[in-house]
């Protein structure tokens, strides 16, 4: 097992070096009842002041449902900006590297364009397994972080366990997997692991099962250290007022959520047999998330073929290891008798 850098050591010196933008609500924790300090309009409330910069309330439910500490998370616009953050605090232009296990998430890849970092990458396995040893041989000194994406998009499996234990305990580096579609999967996952691996990050988000992707709120979960860090970097007041609102009471329907997540596995199970009776149809592969993707004969025509009737899919066929392929999120049963409906009248 090799030993993981501290976290300082792996933060780029500037972001070490930060004097971060800190206001008078970051300073009181108490009761106040006349707040001077930030330049407010006194009229038009709630919403003519600005939300709390650390999100106390909100983190405080996320930290009970998930069995964390607050000083464990960090909320932001979207997993998006947990991606985007992570190159800004660990990543030096020019100098570092990621590595990214592809087919995967765009993201990554884009937020390493952005932020002039180099991407190495390497592939699954053709059967969209992952292979530890490929991993670590692309690892280097310069390397800080690691993306791996369980279940993964868009390929819908979710990594071995023990394959990406191997990555995590052989690296010295941070390892982030994002567990966007966790709660479709039959797996554990590995929020149970954190406390125990210094260098592992978890990214979640209510965007999935919890139906809320409109508000964008993206919760990644790491060692205090690093969410110091982070907190340090992000915009003060990156969470809006009516996104936590939204949030809270999102959050306290876990029961809703509970049947919305039967009910999508079970739509899935469904629409996978419909698929596969499909001449065209030439592979479903196992999903363990909420999307199907399939394997037919013409991925262009398909597509476009639904696009004119109005059905909107993924086309994943020009993505390394996925010719052929096309995405599909499972609907609500409607929407998703339609798409079977409209591909029941398609012709080679
Ligand atoms: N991670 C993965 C694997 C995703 O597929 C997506 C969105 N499709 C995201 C993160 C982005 O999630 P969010 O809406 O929280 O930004």
């Amino acid at each position: 097992m090799t030993e993981p850098k501290a976290i300082s050591e792996l933060v780029r010196k500037n972001i070490l070096e930060l004097k971060p933008y800190s206001s008078a609500r970051d300073d009181y924790s108490g009761s106040a009842s006349v707040f001077l300090d930030a330049n407010e309009n006194p009229y038009n409330g709630p919403f003519n002041r600005y939300p709390d910069p650390q999100q106390t309330l909100l983190k405080q439910r996320i930290a009970g449902l998930k069995g964390l500490a607050m000083e464990n998370i960090f909320l932001g616009n979207g997993s998006d900006e947990g991606i985007d953050i992570l190159f800004r605090v660990l990543c030096e232009p020019g100098r570092d590297n990621v590595i990214t296990v592809d087919p995967t998430y765009g993201m990554y890849a884009v937020c390493a364009e952005i932020n002039g970092v180099e991407r190495r990458s390497v592939l699954l396995n053709s059967d969209f397994s992952l292979e530890p040893d490929a991993v670590l041989a692309a690892v280097d000194e310069h390397t800080k972080l690691i993306f791996l994406c369980s279940p993964n998009n868009p390929t819908s499996n979710s990594l071995d366990h023990e394959s990406v234990l191997k990555i995590i305990d052989g690296v010295n580096c941070m390892v982030m997997v994002d567990e966007a579609y966790i709660d479709f999967s039959q797996g554990p996952g590995f929020l149970s692991l954190l406390q125990e691996k210094p260098n592992l990050v978890l990214l979640q988000t209510l965007s999935k099962a919890w139906g809320l992707a409109g508000i964008r709120l993206g919760m990644l979960f790491a060692h205090s250290d690093l969410v110091g860090y982070i907190s340090r970097v992000k915009y003060p007041y990156n969470i809006n007022q009516l996104t936590i609102d939204a949030a809270l009471r999102g959050l306290d329907d876990t029961a809703r959520r509970r049947l919305w997540i039967k009910e999508i596995l079970e739509e899935r199970s469904n629409m996978a047999i419909q698929l596969e009776s499909l001449p065209f149809v030439n592979e479903v592969y196992p999903s363990d998330a909420n999307f199907l993707l399939i394997k037919v004969e013409d991925p262009s025509a398909l597509y476009q073929f639904l696009m004119n009737k109005g059905i909107i899919i993924r086309d994943r066929s020009s993505v390394p290891l996925c010719g052929g392929c096309l995405r599909i999120t499972i609907g609500s049963k409607e929407e998703n008798r339609a798409l079977i409906n409209a591909l029941k009248t398609f012709q080679q």
